[in-house]
């Protein structure tokens, strides 16, 4: 799983399920990270307050097909 960082809104992506609702696009190029590193992941949840964003992660929740 490929993760985008949003620092700007401290939001975590799925990139797979990424869409338009995430609003990443409205953050500046330099203020997002790709990464595969769930530690660091866990890490900027725990000690920077980022939050899974709703959209992608509801899609990355349900099975396939639905
Ligand atoms: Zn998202």
């Amino acid at each position: 799983m490929k993760y985008l960082v949003d620092h700007e809104k401290k939001s975590i992506h799925r990139t797979t399920y990424a869409n338009d609702k995430c609003r990443f696009n409205d953050t500046h190029v330099d203020k997002r990270e790709f990464t595969i590193d769930l530690t660091y992941i866990e890490r900027l949840k725990i000690e920077g307050n980022y939050e899974e964003c709703e959209f992608c992660n509801i899609l990355a929740a349900k099975p396939q097909g639905i």
